[in-house]
């Protein structure tokens, strides 16, 4: 499996990875085939997922700019054909409590605005664009999967209606086995915002705007080398060179270490895999998951998880540290007795779907949107860390207002900072394996 440590790209031109969402997204709509021969471009835009295609669409829409997306192997194919398929009010990984005593209350708020906003978003293009990417009810439950976490979780909905005036609230344990039964369901918090969908008809939904206002997606056309001059930068594509005054990098956690020195080392790329089980009975279903909200839980290596509208399962988590090492059938299993200790009446169940995909975690676990220093016009965003499906196409939208000449288009200052190089570079994998023996331990006190 491709390794952004590792390899100097993703491919070129490579099928998608075989999921669900593949299996069940029909035919791919047409995009503009490989680069062939040269090309000069205002903006050319670096990866064809949520970030990319978002900001390719706005560009177009919103500032009349056309850009021209160059993405190594199929539209979607890194985390945004693969994902869980929550889109909710998220973008990275720190807790509110965390985030309130590092930036105050005031950004806080700013911060949870544009996350909504955000969420917002995707649902303003699904409505737009007419996007028929099957999405569900609202409703989002952080589920307490040991006793002792209830307490934690009901000072949560308590930081979210006093501080940021929404309304989160806690539901007891009696409470949530109406819509989440078994074992580990000790209470909840209970987000009225955020839903699942198809993550892949999104994406080529999003694509299929984007074209529709003259955006060029070129597939099959991986960036392999890249000379930047004052003006102009050449990006050298197996299939030719596209020269561009502009360059917005969306590469997120596929992002190699050779594409570009100034935007290499900013995200450490962690495996997230995930597993659908074949279809359950009406008496599985009662005792497992009678709801189809989206849930996760409290755990440091945490689990999501939801309901598909044809009654599988889809259980998500924290997987292989390396890409050599995330085919080894061992992390399947490991998602399938996580499964089966929530819900005790899908043991020995049947997997019929196994996949995963490398999502990108910053140095300060939140994301960015910002413009490289030392390059001439090169934007970025990403950093989701696992939470971007909205905050993804939120940063591709605000990207687009960079790319137009705007400078901070949020009140969110630490979102527009060039996120920090990570210390102890090749000793990152090192450091993420003790991380993880260490949130193991915690997990199982
Ligand atoms: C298993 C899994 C589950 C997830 N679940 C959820 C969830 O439920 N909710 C949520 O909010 N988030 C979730 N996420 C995260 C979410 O999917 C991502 O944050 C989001 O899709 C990021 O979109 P992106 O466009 O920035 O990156 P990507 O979709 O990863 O796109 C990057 C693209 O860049 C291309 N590329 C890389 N290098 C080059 C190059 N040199 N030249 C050309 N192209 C290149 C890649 O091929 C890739 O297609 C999950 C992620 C995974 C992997």
């Amino acid at each position: 499996m491709y390794d952004p440590l590792v390899n100097a790209h993703p491919g070129v031109g490579a099928a998608h990875t075989p999921s669900y969402w593949v299996g069940t997204a029909g035919s791919a709509p047409q995009d503009d085939g490989p680069v062939s021969g040269a090309m000069d471009v205002d903006v050319a835009i670096i990866g064809a997922g949520y970030t990319g295609l978002s900001c390719a669409l706005h560009l177009a829409r919103e500032h009349g700019i056309r850009a021209v997306v160059l993405e190594a192997n199929q539209v979607a194919w890194g985390c945004s054909g693969r994902n869980g398929s929550f889109a909710r009010i998220s973008g990275g990984r720190v807790a509110l409590a965390e985030l309130i005593s590092r930036y105050g209350a005031t950004t806080a708020k700013a911060y949870f605005e544009e996350m909504s906003a955000g969420l917002n978003t995707v649902r303003g293009l699904i409505r737009d664009g007419q996007i028929e990417c099957d999405a569900q009810p609202d409703g989002v439950y952080k589920v307490a999967s040991q006793a002792k976490h209830v307490e934690g979780l009901k000072r949560e909905a308590g930081l979210y209606n006093d501080v940021l005036k929404y309304n989160a609230r806690f539901v007891t344990g009696a409470q949530v086995q109406a819509v989440h039964n078994g074992a580990e369901s000790f209470g909840a918090l209970f987000m009225p915002d955020g839903f699942s969908m198809h993550p892949l008809k999104l994406a080529w939904g999003i694509h299929r705007m984007a074209r529709e206002a003259g955006v060029k997606v070129h597939v099959a056309s991986p960036v392999v080398d890249w000379h930047s001059d004052n003006s102009s930068h050449r990006l050298v594509t197996p299939g030719g060179v596209v020269t561009a005054r502009r360059v917005v990098v969306a590469t997120n956690g596929y992002t190699s270490g050779t594409l570009n020195k100034a935007t290499a080392g900013r995200v450490l790329p962690v495996h997230s895999q995930i597993i659908v089980t074949r279809p359950l009975s009406a008496e599985e279903k009662r005792q497992s998951l009678p709801g189809s909200e989206c849930m996760f839980d409290t755990r440091n290596l945490l689990s999501y998880y939801r309901r598909l509208p044809d009654d599988r399962i889809l259980f998500g988590g924290r997987s292989a540290i390396t890409g050599r090492d995330a085919e080894n059938p061992r992390h399947r299993q490991n998602l399938h007795d996580a499964l089966c200790r929530k819900f005790p009446v899908l043991q020995g169940i049947a997997v019929d779907y196994n996949w995963g995909g490398w999502v990108a975690v910053s140095e300060n676990s939140l994301p960015f949107i910002y413009q490289v220093q030392g390059q001439s016009n090169v934007f970025s965003a990403g950093g989701y860390a696992g939470s971007g499906v909205s905050f993804s196409v939120q940063a591709g939208k605000r990207l687009a207002q960079m790319v137009a000449g705007e400078q901070r288009p949020t009140a969110v200052d630490f979102l527009h900072q060039p996120p920090k190089r990570f210390p102890f570079q090749s000793f990152l994998r090192v450091g993420q394996r003790m991380a993880y023996t260490w949130y193991r331990f915690k997990d199982a006190q």
